[in-house]
């Protein structure tokens, strides 16, 4: 099969095309024929070397695809079904083995590469709006990177909760997408400082959420932000991650909370797994919840897709196909 293989961290030229055998599935697990995989930050991290990983590694986090072959005792899947995951190992390639427990069933009238637009970025913002801090009508939640794969996302999800929703972008043509997704006041944070414009659009009062993906130049900002005992859900790293922090100055910012939640807690149960990706899945499939795929790349261009996504260029999901 045809794979993106890395054998040492570096920049994007690191991203090699090498064929390889199809894997075979283990207990409990499924081979699944890709036909579609996002491309996510986490795969930037892990080619830099900021998370550590065993070499050489085929990148990937989540794939749509169909089974072809199921390993021993797996229930619930037959071969042919179609079907998408976000804990895969090596989404990169033609061919992936995926844990059966943390599988799903591809709705109806869903594609494949709405399914991998969907499924990752979509449980996230489920898990953000939904259980980090669960929005309610009244509510006002900054949302960093708003024209983003998440951010366009948490927008529509915050927004039918009934929140207020404030974002930051770099360009006016990011500005438009954002307010498409329903925020009601986006922050150009390159002409603007959103910390002071966040002030201004709250009365001084802050913001009750500030659902943070940016992290390193954002973070001290963010917290600026936070009404007395705001939450700070701070989820990514995108510039970088922030530095060590001394925690009483939390005290001094009005008690606030901060914690740095990640996919992985928020669907460790089955029962909470198919509670966020029927939900996500289902109002994609009903068109309830706008996907937007900025590109669709074939297998051999990850480098690209990752340098789009690594300099800002994106808006929405990118997508491998093999
Ligand atoms: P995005 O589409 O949001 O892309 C990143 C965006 O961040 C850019 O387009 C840019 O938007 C903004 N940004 C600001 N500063 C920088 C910088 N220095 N370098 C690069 N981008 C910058 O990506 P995703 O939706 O795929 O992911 C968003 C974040 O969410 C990532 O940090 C990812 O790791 C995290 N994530 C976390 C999960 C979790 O469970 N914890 C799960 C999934 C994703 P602009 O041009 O408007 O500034």
């Amino acid at each position: 099969m045809k794979a993106i293989q890395i054998h040492e961290t570096g920049g994007p030229e690191v991203l090699k095309l090498v064929e390889l055998p199809i894997p075979e599935p283990g207990p409990g697990q499924v081979l699944i024929r890709v036909e579609a995989t996002g491309v996510n930050f986490i795969e930037i991290y892990f080619r830099k070397g900021v998370y550590s990983a065993a070499l050489p590694l085929i990148p990937g986090s989540e794939a749509a695809g169909t089974v072809e072959e199921l390993g021993p005792g797996v229930t619930g899947f037959a071969a042919g079904d179609a079907v998408a995951c976000t804990s895969v190992l090596g989404s990169y390639a033609e061919y992936a083995l995926a844990p059966a427990a943390q599988l799903v069933k591809v709705p109806e009238g869903l594609s494949m590469e709405q399914a991998a637009a969907a499924l990752l970025q979509g449980m996230t913002a489920h898990y953000l709006s939904h259980s980090t801090y669960p929005l309610k009508a009244g509510d006002t939640a900054l949302i960093h990177a708003g024209a983003g794969g998440v951010g366009l996302l948490l927008t529509q999800m915050a927004t039918r909760l009934g929140a207020r929703v404030i974002t930051t972008v770099s360009t006016p043509a990011k500005a438009e997408l954002s307010r498409e997704a329903g925020a009601s006041e986006v922050i150009l944070y390159t002409k603007q400082d959103f910390e002071v414009e966040v002030k201004r659009l709250t009365d001084g009062k802050g913001v009750d959420v500030v659902y943070d993906s940016v992290g390193k130049t954002t973070f001290e900002g963010s917290l600026n932000c936070l009404r007395p005992r705001g939450l700070m859900a701070l989820f990514g790293a995108s510039s970088g991650p922030v530095p060590p922090y001394n925690l009483i100055q939390l005290s001094g910012k009005g008690s606030l909370f901060v914690t740095r939640p990640t996919l992985w807690h928020y669907v460790a149960t089955r029962a909470e797994l198919e509670w966020r990706s029927s939900e996500v899945l289902g109002w994609a499939a009903k068109g309830q919840l706008k996907l937007r795929t900025e590109h669709v790349y074939p297998l051999a261009e990850a480098a690209q897709a990752q340098i789009d996504l690594e300099t800002r260029s994106t808006t929405g999901k990118i997508i491998l196909e093999p």
